[in-house]
Order: structure tokens, then sequence, then C-alpha cells
């Protein structure tokens, strides 16, 4: 992408070079990166991406499409890469589009990039077909011929809404088929656009995955948990809570945690980043955390029962770390398998108040 066709993509030298600044604050580099990023991206050839949809809703494409400024990531990564096959967004249908996805295979074998939304179910190769071949024996067929595969969205990283109790398709993550390959996972129900753009970007730059945590995901957006840069956290510190959704701390945009907010146990970038350009998220907007970014969150019990008192103090400490830590045994739900990934890096949101009354509406 040069400058040239910078300029007929409607994107101005400098939009392009905000966006490569954006990115690498996200992505917590230093500043000095800003060049090579910009060089990267103006150097590289479009990265081929074929993206395979499963047994997912769609928001996760939605949730990348509806992004745009400051950093109009969706129009800029639309030109760094060359999106060769996309089940949803793609005009063609029926044989046209399987001859698409055999062409996408063969152009770039060895060098693509794939992207997955969705579970695959594994109870039966029936229970999700397109054009007659199993969820399962297109993924491993596709992914062979990548170089890295991104799963995008909670299905896909840990089977998501599929996956939960009974889970009656034996829906299965990417990374559970998907051995002999890079694979990322960054989820969220849906992901937060900005992480899984500056994914792309930072392997199109480097060529190599981000760093990632022991779940396979990005460290520059799920190293914190969403509690320690939550604007409410004043109002927590403070033992400030609403205690309904439209009582007098609630107007006043008191801690949720109360009303079920999973901030504390949650790790994801949805309090920096934000949605929709970073005008606002879940919880500025007036409703907790559902803890959708972490491994069986369906399975956690009600969104709307608060995490008990010894468990988000324990966080605040650093004692454990995710909902797959326990939260569904102290909760009663069906989750509690150990999945998460004990030993957390949180440093906890500050101490004050901790051994005072509750604030009461
Ligand atoms: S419990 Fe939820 S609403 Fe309260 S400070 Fe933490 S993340 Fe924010």
């Amino acid at each position: 992408m040069n400058t040239h066709s910078l300029h007929h993509s409607g994107i101005s030298r400098r939009e392009f070079l905000k966006f490569c600044t954006t990115t690498a604050s996200l992505l917590a580099l230093p500043p000095s990166m800003i060049p090579q990023i910009a060089q990267a991206l103006q150097n590289a050839p479009r990265q081929s991406v074929i993206w395979l949809s499963f047994q997912e809703c769609t928001a996760c494409t939605e949730s990348l499409l509806r992004t745009y400024t400051p950093a109009t990531v969706d129009k800029l990564l639309f030109h760094l890469i060359s999106l060769d096959y996309h089940h949803t967004l793609q005009a063609a249908a029926g044989h046209a589009a399987e001859q698409a996805l055999a062409a996408a295979v063969k152009a770039n074998y060895g060098k693509y990039l794939v992207i997955v939304d969705g579970s695959i179910p594994v109870g039966n190769p029936g229970y999700s077909t397109i054009a007659g071949i199993s969820n399962k024996d297109m993924l491993l067929e596709v992914a062979k011929g990548a170089k890295a595969v991104i799963a995008s969205g909670t299905c896909a990283s840990y089977g998501g809404l599929p996956h939960a109790h009974p889970n009656p398709t034996g829906a299965v993550p990417i990374q559970e088929l998907i051995r002999d390959k890079p694979v990322v996972n960054v989820p969220g129900c849906p992901p937060v656009p900005g992480s899984l753009a500056s994914v792309i970007v930072y392997y199109l730059t480097f060529q190599k995955l981000p760093h990632l945590d022991s779940l396979k995901r990005p460290l520059p957006f799920f190293g914190q948990n969403i509690h320690n840069h939550c604007a409410r956290l004043h109002f927590y510190e403070d033992k400030k809570f609403a205690k309904s959704f439209d009582d007098r701390g609630a107007k006043q945009g008191w801690c949720l945690l109360k009303l079920g907010c999973k901030g504390p146990l949650t790790y994801n970038a949805c309090a920096t980043l934000k949605w929709n350009g970073g005008v606002s998220s879940p919880i500025e907007a007036g409703h907790g955390c559902l803890g959708c970014s972490e491994p069986d969150f369906w399975d956690a019990g009600s969104f709307y029962k608060a995490l008990p008192e010894g468990l988000h103090h324990r966080h605040r400490h650093g004692e454990g770390r995710g909902m797959g830590n326990g939260m569904g045994n102290r909760m009663g739900g069906r989750m509690g398998n150990g999945m998460g990934p004990g030993g957390g890096r949180m440093n906890g949101g500050g101490n004050r108040h901790r051994h005072g009354r509750d604030q009461e509406e």
C-alpha cells in the first residue's frame, strides 16, 4: 500500500500516520516503532486473508465493520489485507463461492492468514456444513496452507455459546483442532474491533504474532482486567455501589459490582479501547461487564449475581486470574473447570476503605 494507493483510497497521509501511531500505542510499542510500522505497512504486499465463519452469530464481523474513526480501522485494514474469502461478506454464492475459496487457498498456499469466527461442532459432522463439507474438515483443510490462525471472538477462542452446557453439538474452539500452526485468540462477544485490527497490523509489521498469555490472547489487550481501568473504579474504592439499575447510585455512575459486574475477573481492553470509535463501553453505558472474553462465561452463573466478596477482593491482590479460575464453583455455576491460568498479573485497584461498610442507596 503506497502513498499513491492511499490517496486513491481516500486515506490521507495524516490519517495513515495517525493509524500507525494509534496502533503502536494500542500494542504498547514505543513511539520509535511508529516509522517501522508505517514503512512495513506501506511496503508490504497486501496480506491474503481467508475468513471462515462456523457456529457463530456474525457479530464478530459486524464489530469489525462498525469500527470507524479515529483510527479508520476498517478503511485502512481492508487496504492492508486482501480479504480473498469471507463467508459472510462475499458477493459470491453457491459453486462460485466454493471456487473462490479453492482459488484463494491455491493462490497463496503457505502464505495466507486464516481468521475464524465461530466454534466447530465435533459431536456430529452433519451439525454444521458448508457446501456439504463439515466445519471441521473445512477448517483443517484451509488451515494446512495458513501461516497462522486468528480465532476471532469467544466462540472461536473457547467455544462460546454453542459450547455452553449441555453443549449439544460438541462445540470446540479452534485451538483444540489446530495444533501445528500458531493460533492467537481474540475473544469477546464480540471482540473489541481495535484488538483484532491491531493483531493483524502487528503481524503485517513484524511477521509474527504479538506476545500471548496462557490462553493464547495477545497481552497488549488482555494483560489487564477491565476493573483496573474502569471509569467507575473510584466508586468501587469508595464502596459506592448501585443496587438497582434505576437507583440514585446508578444514575450517578456508581460501581456496578452488586449488579453482577464481572470486571474484576475479566481480562480485555473494553475500558481502554472502548467501542464505536472510543465513545463508550458497556460499563460506561450502565451495564455491568458480563465477562464475555473469559472461557465458559455462559456457564458461570447469572450475569446479575454479584461476585462473592472474597473473590473480587482476592483478585484485587493478584491471587488468581480469570473467570475460569473458580468463579463457576463459587457462584454455583457449571463452570469451575480450572481453565483460568492462576497467578494473575493484576495489581489491585486500590485498597482505600476496604474495611468500611458498603455505601447503600
Ligand atoms: S466492579 Fe465493574 S463497575 Fe465496578 S469498578 Fe470494577 S469493573 Fe467497574
